[in-house]
């Protein structure tokens, strides 16, 4: 059995980022299910994000990779009035439009430049904490390699499949769920705007990808009948072509759905403890965002960096280091809740539907753990 300092579960932008800013430190290992990055809905990453690539030492070359620039939104929320809002007085400039896929591959081959070893496709069978640290089992191919290990991140998404294993709970905030479908977009780059879109029914977010294409996304809740259009690729295109400005968007941008689409749960949810002795969650295994925040890439990068540096300390026996990363995330937990009842909030047209209904009443939160 060889031994290591850390175990990564999960090689998405959380656990590449806390991967690569303990690589130069540590022997470290991250586990990833699927062997490259598939294409996922998530492309909008803020502007703060420039701050946390200098930090890392990687923003000239997160630059040079030449992601679209966004330089906005544009949105009809509480008012049929569309209403843009740019970049120009953020301190930080404009944020930008992602081609994720290769996002993720670049932060993987970045981690592992800065000495993380990788494992994928490969899944944890089996971890059993002993006094000598981590016993882990990971199925790797035809192989199964066993760890020791002292400490294990858990960045494996909003399943959060290690700490729940370890009897952590999630707490799930409200029960959002998002349909999508990709596209040609025919405007160069779509003037760099996301588009976010108010309904009765829940809300509609297109925004203009590199290449030109563009994504198409319809937000509702699980249960209600308007989740029927999330699942339905067709009933997508045709609502959307309804909504009040969304379809003479697509229409002008010569947007011509492409075959493949998505259906996935989207709602707020948050692991208590996000870290414990010998564990930490990061990116959406410690809080997962609703969408409409555009927050998850950044708090993936924000708290990989932060449970690096967290366990680092934890390994070097600073006792106060898993408190201090439970208390911020327990802080960015706070403002997130407050600044998405206050976005919900402005949306007061429809105060007898359901979904807005919801969001407007303090919300019943489930917990879970299998
Ligand atoms: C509909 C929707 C739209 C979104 N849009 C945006 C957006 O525009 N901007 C934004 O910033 N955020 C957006 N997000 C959120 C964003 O995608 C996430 O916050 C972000 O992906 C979190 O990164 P992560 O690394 O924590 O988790 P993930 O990206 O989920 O990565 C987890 C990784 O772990 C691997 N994994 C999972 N289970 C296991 C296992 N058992 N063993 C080994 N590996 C495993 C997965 O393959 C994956 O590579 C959106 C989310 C949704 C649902």
């Amino acid at each position: 059995m060889r031994s290591i300092d850390v175990l990564i579960v999960g090689g998405g932008p959380a656990g590449a980022t806390a991967a690569l800013n303990l690589g130069p430190l540590r022997p470290v290992v991250i586990v990833e299910r699927n062997a490259s990055p598939s294409p996922r809905i998530g492309e909008s990453l803020p502007a703060a994000a420039r701050r946390l690539f200098r930090d890392m030492g990687l923003l000239e070359q997160f630059l040079a990779e030449g992601h679209a620039p966004c330089y906005g939104q544009r949105s009809i929320w509480g008012d049929p009035q569309p209403q843009e809002r740019d970049a120009v007085r953020d301190p930080d400039g404009h944020g930008w439009h992602l081609d994720r896929t290769r996002f993720e591959q670049w932060l993987r081959e970045a981690a592992i430049s800065r000495g993380a070893e990788i494992l994928a496709p490969a899944t944890v069978t089996h971890i059993e904490r002993k006094l000598d640290g981590w016993h882990i089992a990971i199925a790797h191919g035809s192989e199964v390699v066993e760890l020791r290990a002292a400490m294990v991140i858990d960045a494996a998404g909003r399943g959060a499949p290690i700490a729940r294993r370890l009897g952590a709970q999630t707490r799930i905030d409200d029960r959002l769920i998002c349909g999508w479908l990709y596209g040609r977009d025919e405007q160069t780059g779509g003037r760099g705007l996301t588009y976010v879109e108010a309904t009765e029914e829940g809300w509609w977010y297109t925004a203009p990808m590199p290449h030109h294409r563009r994504v198409l996304a319809f937000h509702t809740d699980a249960d209600l009948p308007a989740a029927r259009i999330a699942r339905d690729r067709d009933a997508l295109l045709v609502h959307a072509a309804s909504a009040r400005e969304l379809g003479s968007l697509l229409d002008s941008a010569g947007f011509v759905a492409e075959a493949e689409s998505g259906f996935t749960s989207a709602h707020s949810a948050t692991l208590d403890p996000c870290a414990g002795d010998g564990f930490i969650a990061a990116g959406d295994a410690a809080i997962a965002f609703d969408p409409l925040s555009s927050q998850g890439l950044l708090n993936a990068l924000y708290t990989g960096l932060a449970a690096a540096e967290a366990t680092d300390s934890y390994l070097r026996g600073d006792s106060d280091a898993l408190p201090r990363y439970r208390e911020t995330v327990a802080v960015i937990t706070d403002t997130y809740r407050q600044h998405l009842a206050l976005w919900y909030g402005m949306e007061q047209r429809w105060p007898d539907a359901t979904f807005w209904k919801r969001r407007h009443e303090k919300p019943a939160a489930v917990t879970e753990n299998p």
